[in-house]
């Protein structure tokens, strides 16, 4: 547990449920990333948590960003970053929003379909632009399906059709999924990348830049390969397939950024039986599905849950406070709590930097957003 994160907790006792996210971890993985993979630029994926103190603190330390709207755009421009150090990242956007990010100065733009590249070709015209490859996703946790990206043979065409449109056909890009613990998965997709660079060089199209998307991990109950294994494997790949033309790269590192930085503490609502002889405790948190923790859906993310108990466990079924039955965040996967846990404990939910605070709902069932503090 971090000791500045706990002492916040022990001392200011804030009510729950709460993100507490140490901005010092934050720092110390954009370090450790930078050092990981020296030769790519780093493009921070905003929606991982967009919380102004962390893009500032970015922003200082010289990150590019990542961002699918304009208003995560704008975010970023008000914490001090340059409209250069910024990728308009998501494939799917309203023509509207592509002249808005225009006027405000950014020029890389993604997409993965011809209807997408018309809509930036008019309303960005001159920038650069990246097409997003299909990934199987194969070895993440919260893999990416086929929404985004298209065919290798589809890029070529419309890398191709770009420079006609009045556009600049830019590089590649592609996310291996999210969470993605094996760091050979890079590889296959840089093959294809490459493979692309050559066959466009030799249509008289020089693309310039490779995006290795996103995927590094955070710590859950699992253990996870180092940083360092990651630039190193990405590393080997990228020589084994440019040879020594090796492009430039970005990555957009969201929940390897953030996820171990943050620590949710939450309070015990209910402890149940369904029946005498039920042999599972019901556990349900003043947070659930809907408070932030959406990333336990289909049980993908297993968070360390911790309580400051230290008796005999057992099992438990872990839900939320609302009145959606789809708010229980782990039943099947095996989650054990103390015995001598008393409604009203709390406990903390460990690796919760990433993908919760703006996961929360609104106001579902009356329930606050969940409370946030960066310090
Ligand atoms: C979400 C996203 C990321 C960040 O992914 P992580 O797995 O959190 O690192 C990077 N790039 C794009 C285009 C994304 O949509």
């Amino acid at each position: 547990m971090n000791e500045k994160i706990a002492q916040f907790f022990d001392e200011r006792r804030p009510q729950t449920p709460c993100l507490v996210v140490d901005l010092d971890v934050v720092e110390e993985n954009y370090r450790t990333l930078e050092n990981a993979l020296p030769e790519a630029r780093i493009f921070y994926a905003v929606k991982a948590n967009p919380a102004p103190e962390i893009l500032r603190l970015l922003a200082r330390l010289g990150s590019a960003f990542d961002t699918a709207s304009v208003n995560e755009i704008r975010d970023v421009l008000a914490a001090g970053a340059q409209p250069d150090h910024i990728s308009y990242g998501n494939t799917i956007k309203k023509q509207a929003d592509i002249a808005t990010a225009y006027a405000l100065g950014v020029r890389l733009f993604a997409f993965d379909s011809e209807a997408e590249l018309n809509k930036i070709a008019v309303a960005a015209p001159g920038s650069r632009v990246f097409c997003r490859l299909l990934t199987s996703g194969e070895g993440a946790e919260w893999p990416l399906s086929r929404k985004f990206g298209c065919e290798p043979e589809m890029a070529r065409e419309l890398l191709i059709k770009a420079a006609g449109k009045g556009v600049v056909p830019y590089g590649l890009s592609f996310h291996v999924g999210s969470q993605q613990r094996d760091p050979t998965q890079w590889d296959a997709a840089l093959q294809t990348a490459a493979a692309l660079f050559r066959d466009l060089e030799s249509q008289g199209i020089e693309l310039t830049m490779v995006n290795m998307g996103g995927g590094f991990p955070t710590r859950y109950l699992r253990d996870i390969p180092s940083a360092v294994q990651y630039g190193q494997a990405i590393f080997d790949s990228l020589r084994r397939h440019f040879g020594n033309r090796i492009p430039e790269t970005i990555v957009e590192p969201g929940r390897g950024m953030v996820g171990n930085a943050g620590v949710i503490e939450t309070e015990v609502v209910l402890i149940s039986k369904k029946s005498a002889h039920d042999d599972r405790r019901w556990v349900y948190l003043d947070i659930g599905k809907f408070g932030g923790l959406a990333e336990t859906m289909d049980e993908a993310i297993h968070y360390p849950i911790v309580s400051n108990r230290n008796g005999s466990v057992s099992p438990v079924i872990l839900a939320g406070p609302t009145c959606d039955s789809a708010d229980i965040m782990y039943e099947r996967t095996v989650y054990e709590l103390p015995d001598d846990l008393v409604i009203g404990d709390r406990l903390r939910i460990e690796a919760t930097g990433a993908y919760t605070t703006t996961y929360a709902s609104v106001a579902f069932n009356g329930f606050e957003p969940l409370g946030a503090h960066y310090i």
